[in-house]
């Protein structure tokens, strides 16, 4: 079972304001576009589908699986970073935690946790569902 990092206080912005807001309260929302429909990741004023600023909130499963990770085995404490894609179809890069590092796989079901950081909101991550 790996071993929790310290992860620094994300900085929001104008942008992404409401995103780290809904993380506070344990949820994890992304933008939907209210003119196209589509969904993205990560927050962004105007869709990039369709460059209309008419972008929505919708909040997630929190279901997702493995797109593609790398394990950094040689930081002081080891973490592994990796793209996840959604149940709802949108890919987020984000932390795979509180899992076996040599049992991960390409494919595998994970579920979102919420990681604390250092005196901001907690963090999306990631973990073997
Ligand atoms: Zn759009």
């Amino acid at each position: 079972m790996s071993t929790r990092r310290k992860i620094p206080a994300p900085e929001a912005n104008p942008e992404t304001a409401a995103y780290w807001q809904a993380a506070a309260s344990g949820k994890l929302v992304i933008r939907e576009c209210s003119h196209c429909g589509k969904l993205h990741h990560y927050p962004r004023a105007l869709c990039p589908f369709c460059f209309k600023p008419a972008t929505g909130w919708r909040e997630v499963s929190g279901r997702g699986k493995i797109y593609a990770y790398s394990v950094m085995r040689r930081a002081e404490t080891p973490y592994a970073i990796a793209y996840v894609t959604l149940e709802e179809g949108v890919t987020m890069l984000t932390n795979l935690i509180d899992c076996d590092f040599d049992g991960l796989r390409i494919g595998q079901a994970v579920t979102l946790v919420f990681q604390d950081s250092e005196g901001g909101p907690p963090v999306p991550m990631f973990s073997p569902a």
